[in-house]
């Protein structure tokens, strides 16, 4: 066994694969029993046991959230009812004092919270664009308490240099905290690049199957995770014991799961990328990208997101989705199944034109989350849907 730099004494893929297994004193059950109870007995006067009421504390939960800090090299971890919940029970923490920096283009729902909340006075959100660094100083000489990243960003890929923002926070002690959703502690963790906190959506990659929403926070030390446990205690945030168990059960399979998925990213990326009828690929793994060397230096893998924009405009978007037959149009990502989403009209559409704009994300911009379907299906389909949208177009001028 080798210590790995997440400071675990057993790989990754074994903690996935047998945290919680063959533990069960009561019958020797292999996998974890479902503790649904909402209250538990005391032994008498004043004598709680490790768990007394299920808003504070539940052992499956306790299960999920301890392997997911082990993965990613934390010391605790919270699970909430979505990645939202994750999120928000961070910005608990903070008063109408305190500014948070986010970038300009993060997950829409991320962006919609920060200025709900900044407009009932609850913080001071700040949008900023991270590529360019005199912005990111001045907005953190302001005195930023809180900076989010997300890397790579949803829906543009965009790689942000954790490391590098850290050393910058160090200096005006701003707290940092990574939204790990899109690669996983599979592919990519924060806290041995300086991180304060984690955030998920295990909505996504970690549970992997698209049947749960939750979410979680990773902190880096005790100070912070005991600070997260009560506010999820106060505010009540806490995922159900039956999600946690189904997201144990997705996420042993999640590294075997990812591998195959970038896999199948990495080919269809280069396959878009050479398409006449695609406009521009956005995905880290390719050379071209700008956030490629930062991706190679700080991420384990390039991941299987990826987006792209067509030539044309909302006509095509609209005659590229309606002639696709395996791959979905829906919300969400990170599920076994491959799923479209078209950020202006779904993920980011609350963002308002302006906003998405300035961030990059045009009408014809398409986000794609590959499965764990056979490359050549999902090639066929993706042909089959561009080359209907090219004819398509022809018959239209004639
Ligand atoms: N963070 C990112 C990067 C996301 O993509 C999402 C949802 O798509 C969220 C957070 C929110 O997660 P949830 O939908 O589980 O609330």
């Amino acid at each position: 066994m080798n210590e790995d730099e997440r400071g675990n004494s057993e790989n990754a893929e074994t903690i996935a694969v047998t945290h919680g297994i063959a533990q069960d004193s009561a019958f020797g059950a292999v996998t974890p029993p479902l503790y649904m109870s909402s209250t538990y007995a005391f032994k008498g006067y004043e004598q709680a046991g490790p768990y007394d009421y299920g808003r504070s504390g539940n052992p499956t939960r306790g299960m999920l959230g301890d392997a997911l800090a082990k993965l990613e090299g934390g010391v605790s971890a919270i699970v909430t009812a979505s990645g939202m919940a994750a999120i928000d029970l961070l910005l608990s923490q903070l008063g109408p004092a305190d500014l948070v920096i986010a970038p300009h283009d993060c997950y829409g729902g991320t962006m919609r919270l920060l200025k709900a909340r900044a407009e009932k006075g609850h913080l001071k959100a700040r949008f900023v664009d991270y590529a360019n660094e005199n912005v990111l100083s001045d907005a953190l000489e302001e005195g930023a308490t809180l900076l989010l990243i997300e890397t790579p960003s949803n829906p543009l890929m965009r790689v942000t240099d954790i490391k590098a923002i850290v050393a910058q926070c160090r200096i005006t002690g701003t707290k940092v905290a990574v939204d790990n959703t899109f690669l996983s502690p599979a592919l990519q963790s924060p806290i041995s690049l300086g991180a304060d906190y984690v955030l998920h959506s295990t909505t996504k990659y970690i549970n992997g199957h698209s049947d749960v929403v939750g979410g979680a926070i990773i902190s880096a030390n005790e100070t912070d995770g005991e600070a997260i446990a009560h506010w999820a205690n106060v505010v009540g945030s806490v995922g159900s014991p039956f999600d946690a168990w189904l997201t144990l059960r997705g996420l042993r399979t999640l590294y075997p799961r990812l591998q195959q998925q970038q896999h199948n990213a990495a080919l269809i990326a280069e396959f878009l990328n050479q398409h006449p009828a695609v406009k521009e690929v956005y995905y880290p793994g390719l050379a071209s990208h700008p956030g490629h060397n930062i991706a190679v230096r700080q991420q384990r893998g390039f991941g299987a997101m990826l987006s792209f924009e067509l030539e044309g405009g909302e006509d095509e978007v609209r005659c590229f989705l309606s002639a696709l037959k395996i791959i979905s149009l829906a919300e969400s990502l990170g599920g076994t199944e491959s799923l479209i989403a078209h950020p202006a009209s779904m993920t980011h559409c609350d963002m308002g034109q302006e906003a998405r704009l300035a961030a990059g994300i045009r009408n014809s911009l398409l986000r794609l989350s590959v499965g764990l379907e056979h490359e050549d299906d999902l090639f066929a389909d993706l042909d089959n849907a561009l080359v209907a949208c090219r004819d398509g177009r022809s018959k239209h001028r004639l």
